[in-house]
Order: C-alpha cells, then structure tokens, then sequence
C-alpha cells in the first residue's frame, strides 16, 4: 500500500492494525538500543590476543624500548602500517593515542589559535570563521566546531559525496569558510563513498579558498568494507600531491573499529611542515604516546593483507546485522512512501529518512515501547534538521536477535507515525 494512493479507509484500517501491534510490542517489556556506533563483544575478542602478544618483547624494529617516554610522532613502524592506509609516507604520518577524535581537536585548535602557516594564519584574527558540514555527518564533527567557535555551514550529502557545486560554490563566495569535514569512505551516517572525481574536486578547492583553508579528511572506515565488491576510494593524497595541495589535506584514522574501540591507536597523515606544527604543539602536551599499545598494535595488524583479513572477520560478524535492519526495511516499507533509506557497503550506520516533520515523532514512538534511536536531529550542526526528517540507525552493538527485534519494532514507528500525519 503506498500512502498517497490509499483510500481514507484502507489507512483507517492499516492505523488499526498498528496500533495493535504497537501495543503487543509495548507488552514485551522491550530494552534495545541502536543509538551509538560501537563494536559489539563478539568483534572486540577478535582482537584479544592483543592482550600478552608482546611476550616480554618491547622493543621495536629500530632497537627502542617502547616502555620508555619519547617518540612524540609514534613507533617508526606503527607510521609505516597506518600511513600507508591513507596513502602517506611514514614522514607524513604521526600515530597517536587511542582517539583521531583528539587528533582533529588538535588540528583545529592549533589551526584557530597558533596558525599551521605562523601566528599570521591563524584563525582566531578573523572576526568570523565557517567550516563546510556535509549533513547527514557526525555529530562530534560538530560538536568540535561549536566547542571552538566556528560556524557550520550544511551542505547536502550525495551518493557521490558532498554535493561539490554546492561546496565549490560557497569556497569561491565566502571568505570566512576555513574548511570542510568529510567521511570519505563509508560516511557516517549515509554510507556513501566518495566517487573519484569528488575526491580530485576537494583536492582542488584551497585553489579557490583563502591559504589556510583545511579538508578534514577522518577516514574513520577506510577499511571497514561489508564485502570485496565494496567500493575503493580514489586516494586524496596522489591527487593533493598532483595539484600541490597537501598542506590542506589532513587526513585521520584509528583502530577504534578495528580492534578496541576504546584502546585502540590514533593517527593522521599530513604534509610535512603541518606535522612539524603539530608536534610541536602537541609537545606542550605530552612527552610521547603509549608505544606499548602501538607496538602490540603492529604485532597483530603485521600489515596490509593481515589487515585486510582481520576486518573480513569483521565484517561477518556484523553484516547479518546491516542485513537484519535492511531486511525489515525492504519487507514492510518497500514501495510504502514512508520514508528512504541508504544500503551502505562499509561502515557503522543506515540513515534512514522519515517523510517530512516526523523524526523526532518515530524516535519518540520508538522509545516509548523500550527502543532507543539516535535523537533526531543529531546528525545535523546545532542538533537541527530542518526537515526533521533524519534518524541515524547503528546495528553492530546488540545482538543479532536484538538488531531484528529493534528493527521490526521501528518499521512499525515509522508506519504509525507516517499513517497518523496523513490522516490527519
Ligand atoms: N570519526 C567518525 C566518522 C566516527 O564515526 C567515529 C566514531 O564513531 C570517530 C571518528 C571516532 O573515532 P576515534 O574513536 O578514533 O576517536
């Protein structure tokens, strides 16, 4: 039945029928939560050999005890493997702690306060600063931004990436806008990738900007692939290299995801003379990172195929549960007219969205009978959605049971609430 063309009766009775349903659900006490992206147990033991892999052995490939402080810019070998992710030298690469969170803190704040080109660059001289927000994004991108006073500006999200026109268009008109933020592979909450030609287009845009413009490249699932035929994502440092753009570009990982999300390693990879700002900045706060971690890190990661083979481990763990939640999708709103939803190939999240002014209704509807979703309006700067119309669906914490019933439980929502608004 699709929304527009049922008859007022065939809604009447299709509203019966849910709310019947709704109030079963309700009786089942439910307690699920599809709130936050987080690694499930079952993918957080497949890195418990972390744990003893050392064997008393804590010295790196170069002879140094990682037990001791220093090597601000991480273990020589943790660079390598984790540069090499995003397509960078060991020399461009700093490995960190266990948050890139903090790491993109960082590069802002020095980028705000001291300046990466000298105290002339930086930001804070500005009476205005605006960064470029691709919505549906991440909620602590923005959280980022209003914490140091800077300005969101929304721009449409595409399957293809941010709509470029769109972005190109506000770099060359606005002299305040100092950046963009971007997922490129796998975005959160969307999925998408960034096609190729997006990739070489945000590569070339501090040719329009102002210098000290910055593409916050958090490559957060740049190996976080559901299957093989997942698509690859065109290297941002080959064509920042090409057009001479690589003091612009800083990109950011960690292992959140790939072993403990909370014990994991952090990195970035920049151009050499932003590293040297950086770490000089970064001096004021610590002697050294936690080598140890890197170490054991580098010992179970080994390299790109090991890796590689690690996150196929993964992803079966966690695909049932994408399919789980796509599969409710597919059965009870396929062709209704009560909403879209994206199929990512890689990465944490489905968004889902509702037809106009309901997000906020079926994230409350949902919680009422014990099903917690990601508030409304989060995936957008300042926590609005001007359609309220997004709600970001994270499948890879509860169980598989847990994801079906949640899933069975928000189609029903949905429907509810989309009945609800059309009768009315
Ligand atoms: N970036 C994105 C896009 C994320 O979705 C997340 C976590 O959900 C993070 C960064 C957090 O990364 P980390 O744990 O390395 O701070």
């Amino acid at each position: 039945m699709h929304i527009e063309q049922a008859s007022h009766e065939q809604l009447q009775s299709e509203l019966a029928a849910l709310e019947m349903r709704y109030a079963q659900l309700a009786d089942q006490q439910l307690a699920l939560d599809l709130t936050r992206g987080k690694p499930g147990s079952e993918q957080l033991d497949l890195s418990v050999q972390l744990d003893g892999i050392l064997q008393g052995d804590y010295f790196d490939a170069h002879g140094t005890d990682v037990r001791n402080y220093g090597g601000i810019d991480g273990l020589p070998e943790a660079r390598a493997l984790f540069g090499s992710l995003l397509d960078c030298s060991p020399a461009e690469t700093l490995v960190g702690g266990n948050s890139s969170l903090s790491l993109m803190h960082l590069v802002l704040e020095v980028a705000m306060r001291c300046g990466l080109r000298g105290p002339d660059s930086a930001w804070q001289r500005y009476e205005q600063n605006r960064f470029i927000c691709p919505v549906p994004g991440y909620d602590r991108h923005f959280a980022v931004c209003e914490h140091l006073g800077i300005e969101m500006v929304p721009v449409p999200i595409l399957a293809t990436g941010p709509d470029m026109a769109a972005v190109e268009s506000l770099v060359a008109a606005d002299e305040t806008i100092r950046g963009i933020w971007c997922v490129p592979r796998f975005s959160n909450p969307t999925g998408c990738v960034y096609n190729d030609d997006t990739v070489e287009r945000l590569a070339r845009l501090t040719e329009r900007a102002a210098g000290d413009f910055l593409v916050m490249w958090d490559n957060a699932y740049a190996v976080h692939a559901l299957s093989d035929s997942a698509p690859r994502l065109a290297s941002i440092s080959a064509c920042a290299r090409n057009v001479g753009t690589m003091d612009s570009v800083v990109q950011f990982g960690s292992t959140s995801k790939v072993t403990f999300a909370g014990a994991g390693v952090a990195f970035l990879a920049t151009s050499e003379a932003n590293l040297n700002v950086l770490r000089s900045q970064l001096s004021f706060q610590t002697i050294g990172p936690d080598k140890v971690n890197q170490l054991r890190h580098v010992r179970l990661l080994r390299d790109r195929a090991t890796l590689a083979a690690h996150m196929g481990r993964h992803a079966a763990l966690i695909k049932p549960r994408f399919d789980a939640v796509l599969n409710a999708l597919e059965a009870e709103l396929s062709g209704c007219g009560m909403g879209r939803w994206t199929t990512p190939e890689g990465g944490y999240f489905i968004a889902f969205d509702t037809l106009p002014g309901l997000a906020t209704e079926v994230v409350r509807l949902a919680a009422a009978i014990g099903v917690k979703l990601t508030p409304a309006g989060a995936t957008f700067p300042y926590g609005k959605d001007p359609q309220d119309s997004n709600i970001r669906l994270a499948p890879t914490y509860p169980t598989l049971a847990d994801v079906q019933a949640a899933a069975e439980a928000f189609v029903v929502c949905v429907k509810l609430a989309s009945i609800r608004q059309r009768l009315a």
